[in-house]
């Protein structure tokens, strides 16, 4: 089976080592390659990954919302993400689908995260914090708070996960001094990368709140300093990454891969 995840920049991408190792455990023969696609390239690079036999691949910066665009048919997942990260075949076309969600559900599950009943704060309202939102609403949190630097890139998301049963709204981060402690809070913004946290009133994460990131490796650095300084318990997106790859495999072969080992430190 042909498989590849698509990016640019995608040399330092995780996902052919843990698709590598998917398949290994599952005994089925996938070859699964990064392949570099600029912006604007992406039907071209499908059609020659068709031509070849590829059936299956996965999408990353920038390619999520083009990748939705170029498919027929797309999954409620992708369509309330507005991107896609993950194209199969299907009856001969590519559809569209979004894992990062139910990625991010799955290791609350194996962290013991529940975030029913809690009011959630998530910091950051780009591509991410939209994929993961629909799953987080599922969970029936008490309410959702969604920080951002542009406030209304916040409000406008607040306002597409208006019918979903909870109060969702929608902030500027620099209005944050003014809201209530939040029992999970959730850092989607891609500051990390830069070194840096995001300002944050220490007031906003009551004594007693969980922290999850959505960046992991140097990228969670900042963030879980900012968190130890604060006594709080925070977690990295790694386990996010290793579940959201689990379910595309899933949609690859019809085999739902274990994914234990893969979380031990040393496995990626
Ligand atoms: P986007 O580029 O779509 O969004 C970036 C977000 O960060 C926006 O909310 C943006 O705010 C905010 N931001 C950027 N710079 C600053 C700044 N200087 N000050 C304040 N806020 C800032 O990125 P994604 O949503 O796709 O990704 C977010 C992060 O999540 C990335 O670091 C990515 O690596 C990680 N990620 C992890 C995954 C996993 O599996 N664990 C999966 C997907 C993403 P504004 O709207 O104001 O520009």
């Amino acid at each position: 089976m042909k498989l590849a995840v698509f990016g640019h920049p995608v040399a330092n991408s995780k996902s052919p080592a843990i698709h590598a190792r998917f398949a290994e455990a599952a005994g089925l023969a996938v070859d699964y390659r990064a392949i570099d696609c600029p912006a604007g390239a992406l039907a071209e690079a499908l059609q020659a990954f068709r031509a070849e036999g590829g059936s299956g691949c996965n999408l990353t910066l920038p390619l999520k919302a083009e990748g939705l665009a170029l498919a027929p048919t797309a999954s409620a997942a992708a369509r309330d993400a507005d991107a896609c990260n993950t194209l199969v075949i299907r009856g001969g076309r590519w559809h569209a689908d979004n894992t990062d969600g139910a990625g991010l559900i799955a290791d609350f599950d194996r962290l013991g995260i529940d975030p029913a009943g809690k009011h959630v704060l998530i910091v950051g309202a780009g591509g991410a914090v939209a994929g993961v939102l629909g799953p987080l609403l599922a969970q029936a949190p008490a309410r959702v708070t969604i920080a951002n630097r542009s406030a209304d890139r916040a409000d406008v998301l607040a306002r597409r996960f208006a019918d979903r049963g909870v109060h969702v709204h929608g902030w500027g981060l620099d209005a944050l001094t003014r809201a209530d402690p939040c029992d999970l809070l959730i850092q989607g913004t891609s500051l990390g990368h830069r070194g840096e946290a995001p300002a944050l009133p220490d007031s906003i994460a009551a004594p007693t709140a969980v922290a999850y990131d959505l960046n992991y490796g140097p990228a969670f650095e900042p963030f879980a300093a900012w968190c130890r300084e604060r006594g709080l318990r925070a977690h990295d997106g790694r386990g996010m990454l290793i579940e959201q790859a689990a379910l595309a495999f899933e949609r690859f072969t019809g085999t739902r891969p274990e994914t234990g080992p893969l979380h031990a430190r040393e496995a990626l």
